[in-house]
C-alpha cells in the first residue's frame, strides 16, 4: 500500500522527529487550506471541496471535504497528535516520499489554535458508520459514531480563538480569500485529475472538473486567449521528465508570478529553475519579462529532499545541475519546434492547439533590421517627452529647490545623467529612480486633492484567473481612489476605464495589464500597506525607463523636477537617485594633490 493512502498512523520516534525540520506554525487561513487540501490529495481524493465562510470582517470557518481513503476511528484520534503520520515511519522513508505531507504536524498545529471537527469514514474498515471527533485547543472534546459517506470532512472554526494577538495579523477577508484562491490554483495546476471547488459564503470562486488534462485546467483558470498561446513541453533525459506548457515568447508577464514550477507535483519556488526557464528562452524574451509556464518535473523521490523548508515550498535536488540542463533543453527544444509552425489552425503537432483545435495566433518576433532599431527609439523619445511633461505640469513653487544648479554633461548608457555641480563635483543620476521619486511625490501629495483621472480611449479588458480576480476585487475600492476605475464584467473579466492622469490616454493595454498585475501580484515587500504599494507601482511604471534616450533638455527638465521634491536623494524603494564623485577625490586619484 502506498504510504498515506489508508496506512496506519503512527507517532514518529524521537530520533526521526529530531531529523525532520520543524514545520511552520499555521500562520494564516490560507496555510490551513493548503495543509488540509494536501492531506486530501495524499488521501487519494478525486474530488475536493473547500468552503470558507466569513462574517463581520473575519474568517469564521474553513471546511475541506474529500472522497479520499478516510480514517479509521483510532487513526482519526491519533491524527491530532504531534508527529503522527501515516506517510513515513522513519527517516529513510522520507527519501521515497511521494506524498505532500510527511511531518505529521499540520492537524496538531491547526487544532492548537482552533476548533477542529473531523467527520471521516474509511474505505478500508468493515463498519458501516463513520467517526466524528471534535478537538479544541489540542484537546479531544468528543468522539462519536456517525453516518457519513466515504472520505473526510474537516471543519476548522474559531481560528485563533485562544491566541487573539495573532488575529491582528490576519489581513482583511478579501485579501485572505485571494490568498486561498492562489493556494488552490497551484494545487489545481499540479493535480489536473482532481475536481476542485472553492466557495466563499456560498459564492463559487473556482470550480474545475478534474478531467486530468492540464490544458483543460489552463483553459478553466486562465481562459482561452492564454491557453492558445501555450506550447507543449514534454521531454525526458537521464530519468528526469519535464512535462507541461510554456508560453510563446509574445506572452510575457512583468514578474514571475505565473511561472508555475513543480517537482513531483509539489509546487515549489526555485530561483535556479526559474532562471533556467528564462535562460532557455534566451533572447526571445524582452529584458525584465517572464514567460507563463506550467511545468512539472518528475524525478526519482530519492533524489529530492523535501525536508528543507518549513512550508515545504522548496526542495533540494541532488542532481540539480542535470535537472537544470534537462529543463533548459526541453524548453528550448519546444520553442525551437514551435517557431517553425506558424500556420493558423494547425493541430496534431507538439505546439499549442494540439489538444484543442484553435488558431495559433502568434508570430516570430521581428529580429534585428534597421527599422526595428530606429522605430522604438523614436517612440521612446516621444514617450519620455510625454512622461516628463506630465510631471512638469504641477510645479510646486512652495517647495524650495533642494539641489544646486547643475551643469548637464550628458547621458550615459541611456540610463545615467552626468552633471557637474557648481563646486565641480561629478554627479551621476539614475534617471529612472529620479523620475520615480518625482512621480511618487506627485501621486501621494497631489492626487488626493485633484482626483485626476484619465479616461482611456477604449477600456482595457483584463481576463483574469479566479485567483487574480479575487485579488483584484479586493483591491478595487482602493484602486478607484487612486484613479483606476475598473468594472467587473462577467466572470474573470474586468474593464479598466480610467487610469491616473499621469499615464495619459495613450497608455498601451499591455502596460495597463502589467500595472494591475504588479498591484495584485505577490512579491511586494511585507508590512507596507496596499495604498503605498499602489503608489510605488504607479510611480515606477509611469517613470521614464532605464534605457530610454533623453535629450539634454529632457535631462535638465528631469533634474529641475527632482530638485523640487521633498526627498530628491532616494527613490520610493529607498535606492539612491544620485551618487557624487567629489572633485577632491578625483584630484587625489589623478595625483594632483
Ligand atoms: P502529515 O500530512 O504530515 O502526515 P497531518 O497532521 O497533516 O500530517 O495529518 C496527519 C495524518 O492524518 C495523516 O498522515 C493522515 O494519515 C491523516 N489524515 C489527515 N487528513 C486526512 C484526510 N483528509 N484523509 C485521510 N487521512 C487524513
Ligand atoms: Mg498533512
Amino acid at each position: 500500500m502506498t504510504p498515506g493512502q489508508g496506512g496506519r498512523i503512527q507517532v514518529l520516534d524521537e530520533s526521526t522527529v529530531s531529523r525532520i525540520s520543524a514545520g511552520e506554525v499555521v500562520e494564516r487561513a490560507a496555510s490551513v487550506v493548503k495543509e488540509l487540501c494536501e492531506n486530501s490529495i495524499d488521501a487519494g481524493a478525486g474530488r475536493i471541496r473547500v468552503a470558507v465562510t466569513s462574517e463581520k470582517g473575519r474568517i469564521t470557518s474553513i471546511q475541506v471535504s474529500d472522497d479520499g481513503c478516510g480514517m479509521s476511528p483510532d487513526d482519526a484520534q491519533l491524527a491530532f497528535a504531534r508527529y503522527a503520520t501515516s506517510k513515513i515511519a522513519c527517516i529513510d522513508d522520507l527519501f521515497a516520499c511521494s506524498t505532500l505531507g510527511f511531518r505529521g504536524e499540520a492537524l496538531a498545529s491547526i487544532a492548537a489554535v482552533a476548533k477542529v471537527t473531523i467527520v471521516t469514514k474509511s474505505r478500508e474498515g468493515a463498519g458501516i458508520s463513520g467517526t466524528r471527533i471534535v478537538n479544541q485547543g489540542g484537546e479531544i472534546l468528543l468522539v462519536s459514531e456517525t453516518g457519513c459517506p466515504f472520505g473526510t470532512v474537516i471543519t476548522v472554526e474559531q481560528l485563533y480563538f485562544n491566541t487573539p494577538a495573532r488575529e491582528k495579523f490576519q489581513k482583511t477577508v478579501s485579501t485572505e480569500i485571494a490568498r486561498i484562491t492562489g493556494v488552490i490554483e497551484r494545487l489545481v495546476i499540479t493535480h489536473p485529475g482532481i475536481a476542485f471547488e472553492l466557495t466563499h459564503n456560498d459564492r463559487k470562486i473556482l470550480s474545475v472538473p478534474g478531467g486530468g488534462r492540464l490544458m483543460d485546467t489552463i483553459i478553466h483558470l486562465f481562459g482561452l486567449p492564454v491557453s492558445r498561446q501555450m506550447i507543449r513541453v514534454h521531454a525526458e533525459k537521464e530519468g528526469i521528465f519535464v512535462d507541461g506548457y510554456i508560453s510563446v515568447p509574445e506572452l510575457t508577464r512583468k514578474n514571475q508570478y505565473q511561472m508555475f514550477i513543480s517537482v513531483n507535483r509539489r509546487s515549489i519556488r526555485s530561483r535556479i529553475l526559474s532562471i533556467a526557464v528564462r535562460e532557455a528562452y534566451g533572447t526571445l524574451l524582452p529584458t525584465g519579462r517572464y514567460p507563463v509556464v506550467f511545468i512539472d518535473l518528475s524525478i526519482d523521490p530519492s533524489e529530492v529532499d523535501v525536508n528543507v523548508h518549513p512550508a515545504k515550498r522548496e526542495v533540494r535536488l541532488s542532481r540539480e545541475e542535470e535537472v537544470r540542463k534537462v529543463l533548459i533543453s526541453a524548453i528550448s527544444g519546444s520553442l525551437g519546434g514551435a517557431s517553425l509552425i506558424p500556420e493558423a489552425g494547425s493541430s496534431g503537432n507538439s505546439v499549442s492547439g494540439a489538444e484543442h483545435p484553435g488558431r495559433i495566433r502568434y508570430h516570430l518576433p521581428e529580429l534585428g533590421g534597421e527599422t526595428g532599431v530606429r522605430e522604438p527609439l523614436l517612440r521612446e523619445r516621444i514617450s519620455t517627452e510625454r512622461q516628463l511633461s506630465l510631471t512638469g505640469r504641477q510645479p510646486d513653487t512652495s517647495v524650495e529647490s533642494k539641489l544646486p544648479d547643475f551643469q548637464i554633461i550628458g547621458q550615459l548608457g541611456s540610463l545615467y545623467i552626468l552633471a557637474g555641480t557648481p563646486g565641480d563635483d561629478l554627479l551621476v543620476i539614475d534617471q529612472h529612480a529620479a523620475h520615480e521619486r518625482v512621480l511618487y511625490e506627485q501621486v501621494t501629495e497631489y492626487a488626493e486633492q485633484h482626483h485626476d483621472l484619465q479616461e482611456l480611449l477604449e477600456p482595457v479588458v483584463l481576463s483574469l484567473s479566479p485567483g487574480e480576480s479575487e485579488a483584484l476585487s479586493a483591491a478595487l475600492p482602493l484602486l478607484a481612489e487612486e484613479g483606476f476605475c475598473i468594472d467587473a464584467f462577467g466572470p474573470g473579466t474586468f474593464l479598466v476605464r480610467t487610469v491616473p492622469v499621469l499615464f495619459g490616454q495613450n497608455i498601451e493595454p499591455g502596460e495597463v495589464r502589467d500595472i494591475i498585475a504588479g498591484i495584485i501580484g505577490p512579491g511586494m515587500p511585507r508590512g507596507i500597506d496596499t495604498r503605498e504599494q499602489v503608489r510605488r507601482i504607479v510611480a515606477c511604471r509611469g517613470a521614464i525607463k532605464a534605457g530610454a534616450f533623453c535629450t539634454l533638455d529632457q535631462c535638465r527638465e528631469l533634474l529641475q523636477q527632482l530638485a523640487r521634491t521633498r526627498n530628491p536623494f532616494t527613490c520610493p524603494h529607498g535606492r539612491p537617485t544620485m551618487i557624487v564623485f567629489p572633485k577632491q577625490k578625483m584630484d587625489e586619484l589623478f595625483k594632483r594633490v
